[in-house]
């Protein structure tokens, strides 16, 4: 293929990109041929390692070639690209995983899909004029090959800030932020690969690094932690906005330029992905539900076209850099059910699921498990329907041929009551994982009783509402074993976006009442300041400008503000409807009482944001109305009412 040039020579297979023109652009062609040559060589005795390089003085490889797709896209037809990406995020998770030493040379730039193909070996060197970075935000797309795995994993917050700027990394940038691993001057390119080729240990890499010039980000480090620490786009904008100076005019002249949907998605992506359950697998999948979706929903055609077709440099992106709805985002990442990246090796298996509780939490859920392609039997007390899910007509009908069974229903006793029904149905070795906010002691009683018939128990509690549900967003916290939690997280990976394995039975439950208490002492306390500041004379988006970037932020101000119309829409935004009812919340903050009582735990504020929200509910007229509506009560309200 004039393109590349594949070869074996002594045991080194030898890949080097030679379309120098077009800074070794990536074409589908040449993903589907570099795949190719890695699969021949996998099992093969004769190649010990690989070199991928580059001709040409400019580029180690400048990204995708993007024109075709654009050319597609603009016919409606979004399938090519859908393909083009998932092929290439194959590769990428080959290179990442691949059993034997794969050396890239990364010379002059090395963006986007270059990172995918020279940033995911294990020896990846740099030089005098490498240019790394992941400018994505700037067409319209978010930073993707895997390029979000190493940003998420890039000291503090410096992922936030490479993904949204598309800030170019000099080779110790590179290094500091995880995307390369040596600097070798680039004299010495040549005869390294020689030696390689004639069959020198991968040691002479080691042994020819120099420490590389000094780069830049090391110094800003700081700053960019301080700017870039924030829960949305809207709080890094908002904190480069009210700080002035030369980092910051230069950073926001920057972000300027890009997607403010892509950036907002970027900086969702990266905080769903950090955390102990980081993958590649992840990573790709995560990427690709916004990918997928680029063409239809996103800024990618008009990206491409305001750059590369007309280039006039000024593209008319959806939304403002302040006004990206939170939904929208959600939309973007929303799970892709049948349609989901598929790696080969992680190709998941479909399972037997009964679905016990389909209300407003558990219908979005066994909609998405069975958009995902497992087959679902659900059961409710209620008239319920739910798409892709086959009602059945008992707890123990839904529980009979399944390896999963899942709960989730209004509190403990019923969830006592339904294990009675179920455990005895399941086949042994099934996992029964609830999802329900119970008491912890239901949680340790189903739990005990589940063990005793050799089936796995995990309680597993949600945060994240309705919206969560339904877009696949849920943060999971986990008790049980570590065999039940396993076996749990592939489902979680599809209902939610992070899933932590807290401790033992009961303590899933414990989390989230934990949790939920200090939500509950925290609305109130945003609440109650926002009607202090009402009577100060304060602007409420003022408050909410100085807030939200302060130490008196939270979620109830930053994520879910309380004041309508104020911060990104929120049950405020729609008369107060739940959202999340003040009595769910009511009986969140009992449970976190009879749990302190139970082990004789000090929590005053638990306990008169208890109080607060049981006169709330049972007193005034808080019933069916979201927690937050506790901000007009308090501003109707004096000192002595
Ligand atoms: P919901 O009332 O809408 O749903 C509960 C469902 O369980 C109902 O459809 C009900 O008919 C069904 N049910 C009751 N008894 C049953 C039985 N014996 N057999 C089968 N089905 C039965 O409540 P929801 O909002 O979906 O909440 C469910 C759980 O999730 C609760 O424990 C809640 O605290 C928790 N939760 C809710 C939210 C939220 O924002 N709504 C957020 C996090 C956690």
């Amino acid at each position: 293929m004039k393109d590349l040039s594949i070869s074996v020579r002594g045991t080194t297979g030898r890949i080097t990109l030679q379309r120098p023109d077009a800074l070794n652009a990536m074409t589908y062609d040449m993903c589907l041929a570099i795949e190719a040559a890695f699969d021949a060589w996998r099992t093969d005795p004769a190649v010990t390692r690989i070199v991928l390089d580059a001709m040409g003085e400019r580029a180690f490889c400048a990204g995708g070639d993007i024109a075709e797709l654009y050319q597609t896209g603009l016919q409606g037809n979004y399938a090519y690209g859908q393909k083009f990406w998932a092929d290439e995020y194959r590769l990428n998770a080959k290179i990442f995983e691949y059993p034997k030493p794969v050396i890239s040379f990364l010379h002059g730039f090395t963006m986007g899909g270059g990172v995918g193909i020279g940033c995911h070996g294990s020896h990846r060197v740099v030089g005098e004029t490498s240019q790394i970075a992941m400018p994505e935000c700037g067409i319209g797309l978010v930073p993707d090959v895997g390029g979000s795995l190493i940003l998420a994993l890039a000291p503090g917050r410096l992922g936030e800030y490479l993904g949204t700027t598309g800030t170019r990394m000099t080779a110790a940038d590179a290094i500091l932020a995880g995307f390369a691993d040596l600097f070798i001057p680039q004299a010495d390119w040549p005869s390294l690969i020689a030696a390689l080729e004639a069959g020198a240990d991968t040691d002479v890499l080691d042994q020819a690094a120099k420490p590389p010039p000094a780069g830049h980000l090391a110094g800003d480090l700081d700053t960019i932690n301080q700017h870039f620490g924030g829960e949305t786009l809207g709080d890094i904008l908002n904190s480069l906005r009210h700080s002035g100076g030369e980092f910051a005019s230069a950073t926001l002249d920057r972000m300027a330029r890009n997607s403010p949907l892509s950036m907002a998605c970027c900086v969702e992506l990266l905080h769903r992905l950090r955390g102990p359950s980081l993958t590649m697998a992840k990573a790709l999948d995560l990427e690709y539900r916004f990918t997928y979706r680029a063409m239809e929903h996103g800024d990618f055609l008009e990206g491409i076209r305001a750059a590369i077709i007309d280039k006039d440099r000024a593209p008319r992106w959806q939304f403002a850099d302040q006004a990206v709805p939170s939904a929208s985002v959600s939309k973007m990442l929303m799970p892709l059910g049948k349609e989901a990246l598929k790696l080969g090796e992680t190709q998941m298996t479909t399972r037997n699921i009964g679905f016990v509780g389909l209300g407003n939490m558990g219908a979005p859920m066994a909609i998405n498990l069975a958009k995902a392609g497992h087959k679902v039997a659900g059961f409710d007390t209620a008239d319920i329907t739910a798409e892709g899910v086959h009602m059945v007509a008992s707890a123990a009908e839904a529980a009979q041929d399944a390896d999963v069974v899942i709960s989730m229903l209004p509190n403990g006793d019923i969830l006592r009551k339904v294990a009675s029904e179920v455990l005895p149905a399941m086949q042994p070795g099934a996992l029964f994982l609830d999802c329900s906010t119970v008491d912890v002691e239901s949680a340790r009683a189903v739990a005990e009783k589940a063990t005793a018939r050799g089936l796995l128990f995990v309680d597993a509690p949600v945060s994240g509402g309705i919206g969560g549900a339904a877009g696949g967003t849920l943060t999971f916290m986990a008790g049980g074993t570590a065999e039940g939690f396993e076996k749990a997280r592939p489902l979680f990976d599809i209902m939610g976006q992070k899933a932590v394995h807290c401790g033992d039975a009961g303590a899933g439950q414990a989390a989230k009442i934990c949790n939920n208490m200090i939500l509950g002492a925290t609305m109130i306390a945003t609440c109650e300041a926002f009607a202090l500041a009402d009577k100060l004379g304060l602007d409420r988006q003022k408050m909410f400008d100085v807030v939200s970037t302060s130490s008196g932020y939270s979620w109830s101000m930053n994520a879910y503000c309380p004041a309508p119309g104020v911060g990104p829409e929120s049950p405020a935004d729609n008369d107060y409807l739940p959202g999340f009812a003040a009595e769910l919340m009511l009986k969140d903050l009992g449970l976190s009482q009879q749990a302190a009582e139970a082990v004789d735990a000090d929590t005053p504020m638990g306990a008169l944001a208890q109080a607060l929200y049981a006169q709330f509910v049972q007193q005034e007229d808080g019933r069916g109305k979201d927690f937050s509506a506790m901000l007009p009560r308090f501003a109707g309200r004096g000192r002595q009412t």
